[in-house]
């Protein structure tokens, strides 16, 4: 055998499983680095709970909260919460911002059932929240299965309440019903997106009546006594409140081998942590500024003050450039960002909306995707060839197994991401992130490796000069 391969053979060899491919040592630290996420993971069951668990972390690794007008110095790290739901951190470079900053952002909003906001009430002796679903879900998942009620209820004097009801093991969850099968004629005849309607997203809350009042809706009068006594909160609360319902069901190392994690909110928390701790793991300062963002409401658009549309990022940016006198502008236009969301995994069960060729693999690495968009790549952020080029240099020079990942054949559906966000505003964008199987279901899953190379991709593209 020649002592050098082939470039064609070193391109098919590219492509083998990465665990034929990663260093004993890259095997031990990706095990390790999964315990981790998944202690991560059962923290942030909402984007606030995220951002809190996020803030925690980056205050251990000395991260101080940004105050304008601070004056920064290579090597400092800040970081600005956005109202709770979003987090942006910066650890200062040693070149200026004129030579752009490193930008990995990752949103960590989730599929739920948000409550209404006037939820509450009782019908046939039950009380009932009423439910509105938020983000892209099948709602058969969730019907008949536990749920944890998170969030906060702000009260007009000014304090923020905050509810993780069924986080602990000692308390009872919250349940939807679904028809029995006995009587369900009518709605197994309906296609899949009709058999539910999303009114009928109620969950039961209680069923006992209060004793001490003889007048109506004596069972809802008792769940709302329940919620005064553990939240000091009254029915009019509710109205002021951000209620999510989420899985009561905590991340599970999944497979014989326990290659696998199964967990409610992998998109797109597990980038958010990658990215995350690519920051927290560089030592000393990088060559330029590396950003980190946490983002709320991309499922629903991004939009809004705390999505990847609001200004607050770029007031950030511009807090940062200013400390060096440096125009948000001239940043922008050298920056480059990788927007950390996952990807569909190849599901060899549910092939027929997938593409062999072009489809991105468990265990296959970090997913590069260049382009999203749905049917004639509509909607489209497509990052630019020189761009795909340089992320390759990048993650080839530091052993990141990592593969491209278009989202499924054409015309089979798409979807988007933030990239095109950061991209209209200047900046050179792609996509990158974890391949998930059965993504927007309530326990999504993915592979420890794939968790590790983004990692350790991330990290890369913050130390990397390329
Ligand atoms: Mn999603
Ligand atoms: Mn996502």
């Amino acid at each position: 055998m020649a002592d050098k391969k082939s470039p064609a053979r070193e391109f098919l060899e590219a492509k083998k499983n990465g665990f034929d491919r990663i260093s004993d040592k890259d095997r031990g630290e990706m095990y390790k680095f999964a315990d981790a996420y998944r202690v991560y993971i059962d923290r942030s069951k909402t984007e606030r709970e995220t951002v809190d668990t996020s803030i925690e972390l980056a205050k251990a690794h000395g991260f101080v909260e940004y105050k304008r007008g601070m004056k920064l110095a290579a090597g400092d790290k800040v970081y600005v919460n956005n109202r709770g739901k979003a987090l942006m951190l910066a650890t200062i470079g040693k070149r200026s911002p004129a030579e752009g900053v490193r930008i990995a952002g990752a949103h960590v909003d989730c599929p739920r059932l948000d409550l209404k906001t006037s939820p509450l009430y009782e019908d046939t002796e039950i009380a009932y929240f009423k439910t509105h679903y938020y983000g892209g879900i099948k709602k058969f998942y969730w019907l008949n299965m536990p749920l944890e009620l998170h969030g906060v209820v702000a009260k007009k004097d000014g304090t923020v309440v905050k509810v993780a009801f069924g986080a602990d093991p000692s308390e009872p969850v919250l349940v939807i019903s679904d028809i029995l099968i006995h009587l369900s004629g009518e709605q197994m005849k309906k296609p899949l997106a009709e058999a539910i309607p999303g009114e009928n997203l109620n969950v039961i809350l209680g069923t006992e009546p209060a004793q001490d009042d003889d007048g109506s809706d004596r069972v809802k009068l008792a769940v709302m006594n329940i919620l005064h006594e553990k939240y000091g909160i009254v029915e009019a609360d509710l109205h002021s409140a951000e209620l999510s319902l989420v899985p009561a069901m905590n991340s599970r190392d999944v497979g014989f081998d326990r290659s696998l994690i199964g967990a409610y909110g992998h998109d797109d928390r597990v980038c958010g942590y990658d990215a995350l701790r690519a920051l927290l793991d560089l030592s000393g300062a990088p060559e330029q500024t590396s950003v980190v963002l946490l983002c709320d409401k991309e499922e629903v658009g991004s939009t809004g003050v705390s999505g990847m549309h609001s200004a607050c990022f770029d007031t950030f940016m511009e807090d940062i450039c200013d400390s060096f006198g440096v125009p948000l502008r001239v940043c922008y236009e050298n920056s480059v960002c990788l927007s950390n969301d996952v990807a569909a995994a190849y599901d060899p069960t549910w092939s027929g909306p997938f593409e062999r060729h072009n489809s991105a693999f468990l265990n296959y690495g970090m997913g590069i995707t260049k382009y999203t968009g749905s049917r004639g790549k509509s909607g489209a952020s497509d990052a630019a060839a020189e761009l795909v080029a340089r992320v390759r240099a990048i993650l080839d020079d530091a052993d990141v197994v990592w593969q491209m990942a278009p989202l499924g054949a054409v015309d089979a559906g798409g979807g988007g991401t933030i990239a095109g966000i950061m991209a209209n505003r200047n900046i050179d964008t792609i996509d990158s992130g974890v391949p998930v199987l059965g993504m927007h279901s309530p326990w999504e899953i993915i592979s420890k490796l794939d968790l590790y190379m983004t990692y350790k991709g991330i990290k890369a593209f913050f130390e990397s000069t390329k």
